[in-house]
């Protein structure tokens, strides 16, 4: 244990890190970033090294949990190489290294992933429609994905979907897409999209409550409270029928920050201390200057001193702003 933990100024201590390795994706999720998305010039982001010294610094200071994430993660070429020598951390004060992935280079990774020491990966996947994943992710691409989950469970991952539920998208499909994944050995985590950064469309024509979504499952199926809970904000029912675990993520209908234990790192090295704030300190700078360790150290103090209380967006109406003008891309899900 750290002997010199980071703690907020509401107590809460921060164990888990999300760490986007790349701003950079082969999807674009029409809710998550636009078509002509303008990614990030590659002297930005932070090097392989640099990113490797920044998940140390977490560990030296009590995070146990590492998730690596984007923008896609296994889109960065040298990503595997992080992973192996993260993974040599495992054990030294790392409890679990872990990646969202959007899945389409899964199948060429997932052997790998499992020998550096990773379990548990998250895969994202709204529909099992190809021509609806080709219309969402603007690329045809669900083939790819579903050979990747299947590679992955081939390789002894443990694997949970991600669904962004949509109005008018795949509302229709969810008990189906739950009943799959349930089917296959996965658990599955519903997410209420969130307004971060300009997309093409309005979010609210898609905003769907995931409070009425959780209604019309418990009309088909017999949903109990598990006791299961990530430290996170997902909250699990134990659905009967199938005999699969079903996660709620709900942002704007429930505010779930009391218990949070995590921050956040862009690719660019800026630590966000709330997904659903502006506030940051820049790692990046500190690495590069003169005292590196100090700098750290004191952007950590920043960080631990601003970390909101909660996050206050809300989706209330057509046609509004995004609350926030970053992309979900750039801190990862
Ligand atoms: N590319 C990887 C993937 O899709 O899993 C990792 C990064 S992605 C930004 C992480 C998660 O954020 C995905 O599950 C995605 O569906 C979700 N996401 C992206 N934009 C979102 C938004 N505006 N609201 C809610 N979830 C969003
Ligand atoms: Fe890419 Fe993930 Fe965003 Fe989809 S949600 S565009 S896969 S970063």
């Amino acid at each position: 244990m750290s002997s010199n933990p980071l703690v907020d100024r509401f107590a809460r201590r921060i164990t888990y890190l999300r760490l986007s390795v790349t701003d950079r994706c082969d999807l674009r999720c029409a809710y998550c970033m636009p078509e002509r998305m303008e990614f990030l010039p590659r002297a930005e982001v932070l090097t392989l090294e640099e990113l490797h010294r920044v998940a140390l610094a977490f560990i030296d200071r009590g995070v146990r949990k590492i998730r690596l994430t984007g923008g896609e993660p296994l889109v960065r070429r040298d990503m595997i190489e992080l992973v192996r020598a993260l993974g040599r951390q495992l054990g030294q004060g790392l409890d679990e290294l872990t990646l969202t992935t959007n899945g389409t280079r899964l199948a060429d990774f997932a052997d790998d992933l499992a020998a550096a020491g990773v379990r548990r990966i998250n895969v994202s996947l709204d529909t099992l429609d190809r021509t609806t994943f080709a219309k969402l992710a603007h690329r045809d691409m669900l083939p790819q994905v579903l050979e990747g989950i299947a590679a992955a469970r081939a390789a002894g991952l443990q694997v949970k979907i991600n669904t962004v539920a949509l109005k008018g998208v795949n509302e229709a499909e969810i008990a189906s897409l739950v009943a799959w994944a349930h089917g296959q050995g996965h658990d599955l985590t519903l997410i209420e999209v969130m307004p971060l950064g300009e997309v093409e469309g309005d979010r609210f024509d898609h905003y769907l409550p995931l409070d009425g979504v959780r209604r019309e499952l418990e009309a088909r199926w017999t949903l109990t409270p598990s006791a299961a809970r990530s430290g996170g904000p997902a909250r699990y029912v134990d659905v009967a029928e199938t005999g699969g675990q079903l996660g709620f993520i709900t942002p704007l209908t429930g505010n779930f920050c009391e218990g949070c234990n995590r921050v956040r790192v862009t690719a660019t090295g800026q630590l966000f201390m709330c997904l659903g704030g502006e506030g940051r300190v820049d790692l990046r700078a500190a690495l590069r200057s003169a005292d590196p360790d100090g700098a750290v150290a004191e952007a950590f103090a920043r960080a631990m001193g601003e970390k909101p209380e909660k996050h206050s967006f809300v989706i209330d109406r057509p046609g509004a702003a995004p609350a926030l003008a970053r992309h979900m891309s750039m801190t990862g899900g």
